[in-house]
């Protein structure tokens, strides 16, 4: 069979199957499976595919066929322009979280430009060629696969990134993508805050079947650079997050491939999709710095709830609602309110 043929059956399997894209995951596998691009795809097409390849391809395509994610077949996903590995323990990185990171990095890139500004302003130009500017200290709250902490960390100079997650098993894996990407990132097992508050670090290449951060007598297990700071509440400039905002109701709405093989953990909100907001929204300005960011993903509708919530709070800066490309609510962003 042509290469161009076998791509064409398997588009005709996986659509219908009722997969969304199938086109370009009948093509995505082909090069999955043989290690090649898209382009080499395509200047092979003309090209018989030995039986070996066609047999393998077609076990490929009866995979995905059964709606299992196309990123859970090869192992890995795209994300800011870096490659994130995954696992049904983490939730896919998607396209749209892409706007929380641009928007985070924007206003830390933006900050630190006035912050060296101000201090050069008042202190001569000297300063301003010799002087370094702040570190910013950056927490990624439900880190998942670590794709927010991790990009972020590498497009932002002179961040610190602490990530949490309450699944060991999610922060193995942003460990692994961590280390990957080679981002310096501190990981925190924990429930939200509890984690940045108990000090419980987390070293991402420990085993994560273990069932806390220390053995039996209370000796921690993590490496002595990762203790120590969280024994103190620490306090972030910026707190980034993608929480589970998914209503309940609306769980047996999602596609086959998020409701059957990616984590509820990282997906249902409870009742109305907000719980986690109501959790964070009610304690990050313990964890802000005065004038610290808070940004948050939120659902297509949840803008004007989420509004409300933290106008409610008297804490916190006017937010401001970012919408995607499609006008949809996307991302909520806010301040800490400084003292007056
Ligand atoms: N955007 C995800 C979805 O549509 C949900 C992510 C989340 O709950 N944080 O499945």
């Amino acid at each position: 069979m042509k290469t161009r043929v076998l791509i064409k059956e398997g588009e005709y399997r996986l659509s219908k199957a009722g997969v969304m894209d199938a086109r370009i995951d009948s093509e995505e596998l082909y090069c999955f499976l043989k290690g090649c691009d898209r382009v080499v795809l395509f200047l092979n097409k003309e090209q018989e595919a030995d039986k070996g390849t066609e047999e393998a391809y077609f076990k490929l395509i009866d995979t995905r066929a059964a709606r299992v994610p196309l990123q859970h077949i090869t192992g890995t996903q795209e994300f800011m322009g870096f490659e994130f590995k995954v696992s049904p323990e983490v939730l896919i990185p998607r396209q749209e979280t892409e706007i929380l990171v641009t928007e985070a990095a924007r206003t830390l890139i933006d900050e630190r430009k006035s912050a060296v500004h101000a201090k050069a302003q008042k202190r001569g130009k000297l300063f301003r060629m010799f002087s370094s500017p702040p570190e910013y200290d950056v927490l990624d709250l439900c880190c998942g696969s670590g794709a927010i902490g991790v990009s972020l960390a590498k497009i932002c100079e002179d961040i610190s990134v602490t990530a949490s997650d309450v699944s060991k098993e999610a922060l193995a894996m942003a460990g692994e993508n961590a280390r990957k990407n080679r981002a310096d990132i501190d990981f925190v097992c924990g429930d939200l805050f509890a984690a940045v508050k108990s000090g419980d670090q987390m070293d991402p290449k420990a085993d994560p079947s273990g069932s806390s951060g220390s053995d039996s007598s209370g000796r921690p297990l993590w490496p002595a650079k990762l203790q120590g700071k969280g024994s103190r509440v620490q306090r972030f400039d910026m707190i980034v997050s993608n929480p589970p905002y998914i209503k309940r109701s609306s769980i047996a709405m999602l596609q086959e491939e998020v409701k059957s093989h990616e984590p509820m953990l990282a997906l249902d909100g409870g009742e109305d999709g907000l719980d986690y907001y109501r959790r964070i929204i009610a304690d990050a300005h313990d964890y802000l710095k005065s004038g610290g960011w808070l940004f948050m993903e939120i659902g297509f509708d949840q803008g004007e709830a989420l509004r409300k919530m933290i106008m409610e709070t008297d804490r916190y800066s006017v937010p401001e609602i970012i919408h995607d490309l499609a006008g949809r609510d996307r991302v909520v962003k806010c301040r800490k309110k400084k003292p007056e």
